[in-house]
């Protein structure tokens, strides 16, 4: 970060006289010193005569037996505009009965259960009955084809698969041949049987029981396999468990801040981690109304929800919020979004842009916060209390303790605590949500502890007051004469220019420096690439950061290569760039076809 960019910090201060409601906490000095997992856990009822603890009693059953019982917890938005709602009463019975089937069908604790369905209320259900089951809830994105189906299937040795008929037919019946370990494919839209091994749902539900007794759950039985996005390489398989609830719980009230009968709306699909920790599990652990669209990105139609639905809390990513900026209106404008009281976003970089843009436009600030699929959690945050310097990651989450690290030779790490230093973020091993392993990949899974640290490959520097700020990951990060040079940066300055809707930089071989900048660059609806843009584009970053971080060379691409998470794919520009392999492209989003300039 040069001195200057550092200068410029802005500030988005939170005024308590504001507040319609008080957060959930409001010293954050104080919840630090205070905070223990041990009193989170006992926030939750844990099962009756010590029976240990199991996400789905902690989600819905307690609310079930509870004050909440005939409130709403999930409030389904169908693609083609039915609307459905289910009680914690009604989320208790459906997710009984869907444990008693898998319990009919022999699956047992340990078995992988999968789902391959767009957001459907059977998914919701099926998550909670499987955890019920204490068998394993693995999500596989809906959009995915038959190759990276097989790829977790199989490496995640699956027992039972939870689809649509068409899906079904599409994109597993050509691999089931390949696929052993799968013991029955349960079809949610079929009235029938298909064959001994493919049932039919729902004559499955008719003929189970609706009450089911959630067996003795150690905390330590594995509850979740996700599997990452892809964006550096092969996915991991990473293993959660189900204390993996008490982060979820814990960041769900200081982080989200999430109270009983919230309107909450989190827009990651469950494929994704983000999707299931916090797109099924903390709104339901807080009582909140969980809304769920099944629909896709449509700028009116999100907009018309959080106005129709009075959502309070919303959960977002960069890359929506970027297709909303790129309408070039201001949206509350045209719908009113005075209920809503926080905004949070993860996944990618959030530029200092797309805040003070959301100031403007939503009439409240983005939260960024930073996790991963192997932190279960959120680990670091801007909390609704805390004043926002705007491009920061924020601060550790409570219970979370997150350093600058350098590896040394050997294995250790070295914590560098001299103020914004760069250096890679490792996050102290041992916080309930921490995945337990990566299946079949040990090793890979043991690498990245060293010291009592996890270690994430990210890169951040952290600043005076404990800030952190996100760099790029390590793998991306650029070593330019002699210097580290941030993607996230460089992209940030990129954007600022009126004409840029999205950068990817990359760090080319070079001669004389190691590595010179390039940057990739889709340009916002209406603008025209030409020879004068691309000059006043590399003059405008070579005028923010200086000749040494500015790009040499500018590339306009219509759409920057991304994974299906939403997330820009550099070492794939990296590898195009260099004629490299591509390496493991499955989770890559297909090119979007005729839709240039559509949010
Ligand atoms: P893979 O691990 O398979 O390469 P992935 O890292 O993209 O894929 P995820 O676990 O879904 O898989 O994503 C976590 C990563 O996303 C983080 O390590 C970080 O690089 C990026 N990320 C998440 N949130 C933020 C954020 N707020 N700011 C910057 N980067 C973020
Ligand atoms: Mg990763």
């Amino acid at each position: 970060m040069t001195s200057a960019s550092r200068q410029s910090v802005k500030v988005i201060r939170k005024d308590p006289k504001s507040w319609t409601v008080a957060p959930n906490f409001t010293d954050y000095e104080a919840l630090q010193r205070e905070f223990s997992w041990d009193a989170m856990r006992r926030e939750l009822q844990g099962l009756p005569e010590g029976g240990g603890i199991n996400i789905a009693h902690e989600a819905v059953d307690r609310h079930a037996s509870g004050d909440l019982r005939d409130r709403a917890a999930l409030r389904w938005f169908g693609a083609e505009g039915e609307v459905l709602e289910f009680t914690y009463a009604d989320m208790k019975r459906e997710s009984d009965r869907f444990a008693n089937i898998l319990q009919r069908l022999g699956a047992g604790k340990g078995s992988v259960v999968c789902t391959l369905a767009d957001r459907i209320p059977d998914l919701y259900f099926t998550a909670l009955g499987t955890w019920k089951n204490t068998s394993v809830f693995c999500p596989l994105f809906s959009h995915f084809g038959p190759e990276p189906i097989h790829q977790r299937m199989s490496k995640g040795d699956a027992a039972i698969l939870l689809t649509t008929t068409s899906a079904y037919k599409r994109k597993v019946a050509g691999i089931m041949d390949r696929l052993p370990m799968l013991r029955w494919v349960l079809l949610t839209d079929a009235a029938e049987d298909l064959d001994a091994k493919t049932l039919s749902l729902p004559r499955l539900k008719e003929e189970a029981p609706e009450a089911f007794q959630i067996p003795p759950t150690d905390p330590e039985d594995v509850a979740t396999l996700h599997f990452t996005s892809g964006s550096t390489g092969a996915p991991k398989g990473m293993i959660h468990v189900h204390d993996a609830v008490v982060a979820h719980y814990a960041t769900g009230k200081y982080v989200l801040d999430l109270r009983p009968g919230d309107v909450f709306w989190c827009t990651a699909d469950p494929g994704w981690v983000t999707g299931v920790s916090y797109g099924i599990i903390a709104p339901l652990l807080h009582g909140s109304i969980n809304i769920v669209d099944q629909g896709e990105f449509d700028a009116e139609r999100w907009c018309g929800l959080l106005e129709s639905q009075k959502v309070n809390v919303w959960y977002t990513s960069p890359t929506a919020v970027r297709r909303l900026m790129r309408l070039g209106e201001r949206p509350r404008l045209y719908f009113d979004f005075r209920t809503l009281r926080c905004v949070h976003s993860v996944g990618e970089p959030l530029h200092a842009e797309e805040v003070l843009w959301s100031v403007d436009a939503l009439g409240l600030p983005i939260h960024d916060n930073w996790w991963q699929t192997e932190t279960g959690a959120i680990m670091i945050a801007n909390f609704p209390a805390m004043d926002i310097r705007v491009g920061s990651m924020g601060r550790p989450a409570p219970g979370v303790e997150a350093a600058i690290v350098r590896r040394v030779e050997g294995g250790g790490v070295e914590v560098i605590e001299e103020p914004d230093a760069p250096g890679e973020i490792a996050l102290r091993a041992g916080w309930p949500s921490m995945a337990r392993g990566c299946i079949h990949e040990e090793e890979r899974y043991k690498k990245d502890f060293a010291g009592g640290w996890r270690l994430t490959g990210d890169a951040a520097r952290r600043d005076a007051d404990g800030y952190f700020w996100f760099i790029g990951r390590l793998d991306d990060v650029i070593k330019s004469a002699g210097r580290m040079v941030g993607p996230f940066e460089v992209e940030g300055a990129l954007m600022e220019h009126p004409a840029v809707f999205e950068a990817g930089v990359i760090g080319k071989p070079d001669p004389l420096l190691g590595e010179s900048v390039k940057a990739f660059i889709a340009l916002k609806p209406g603008v025209e690439a030409s020879e004068e843009l691309r000059s006043e584009i590399l003059g405008f970053a070579r005028k923010r950061l200086g000749p040494s971080m500015a790009p040499r060379e500018i590339e306009f691409q219509t759409d920057l290569p991304k994974n299906r998470a939403g997330k820009i794919m550099r070492r794939l520009l990296k590898a195009r760039e260099l004629g490299l392999p591509e390496g493991d492209v499955s989770t890559l989003e297909p090119p979007v076809q005729g839709k240039r300039g559509a949010p």
